[in-house]
């Protein structure tokens, strides 16, 4: 099973897509966490890329097509993967159809006004990776004991650019995969368990 996540910053694809990979036994591919683990390893890639990240623009289709290219090879994505974050661009797109199949690119749909309240008060475990809204761990820790924290690029000004971004070089990707009959939509304004048995539904039905 080979599956993309598209939806705009906010819609959840961090959340559903470690669900939906435990569900499926799949890898998780997110290029988004990739690029914030070199920036933790100030590589030179996470130095290069962190003002970009900062600033809400895109990471060039070369590199991040590199690190894919890397990534699906690894021994876990034998079984399947599951893209959240990529791709980004239509480039990236035409790019991935050179490298394999898709099955299905799964967009997950969110009013766009709902966004950035979403995105402004989400908060992120380090240790286990969960997105939350701030209200849900108002103490600030995560069930599995880590402490959370707010996205460098989750502040309202970098939330505005990476939405606009999203519009002008993400959604025409909808279409990309629309015209190519791979195309699943389901509603992301709605409860997490609501969002997964949708996507499962679609996936299986
Ligand atoms: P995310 O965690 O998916 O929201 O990604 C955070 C940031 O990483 C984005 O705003 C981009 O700056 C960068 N990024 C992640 N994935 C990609 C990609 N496929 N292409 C270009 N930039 C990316």
């Amino acid at each position: 099973m080979r599956l993309i996540l598209l939806g705009a910053p906010g819609a959840g694809k961090g959340t559903q897509a470690a669900r939906i990979a435990s569900r499926y036994g799949i890898a998780h591919i997110s290029t988004g966490d990739m690029l914030r683990a070199e920036i933790r390893s100030e590589t030179p890639l996470g130095l290069m890329a962190k003002s970009i990240i900062d600033r809400g623009e895109l990471v060039s289709d070369d590199v991040i097509i590199g690190m894919v290219k890397n990534r699906i090879v690894m021994p876990d994505c034998a079984r399947g993967f599951l893209f959240d974050g990529f791709p980004r661009t239509i480039e990236q797109a035409e790019a991935l159809e050179d490298i394999c199949n898709i099955d299905y690119a799964i967009d997950i749909e969110v009013p766009f006004d709902r966004l950035i309240e979403r995105i402004s008060s989400r908060r992120m475990c380090p240790k286990c990776g969960s997105a939350y809204h701030v209200s849900a761990h108002p103490e600030g820790l995560c069930p599995c004991g880590g402490k959370l924290y707010q996205r460098d690029d989750d502040n309202e000004e970098t939330v505005k650019n990476r939405l606009e971004v999203y519009g002008e070089k993400t959604a025409p990707l909808i279409e990309f995969y629309r015209t190519r009959g791979r195309l699943l939509t389901v509603n992301g304004d709605a409860s997490v368990d609501t969002v997964e048995a949708e996507i499962a539904r679609k996936l299986e039905g």
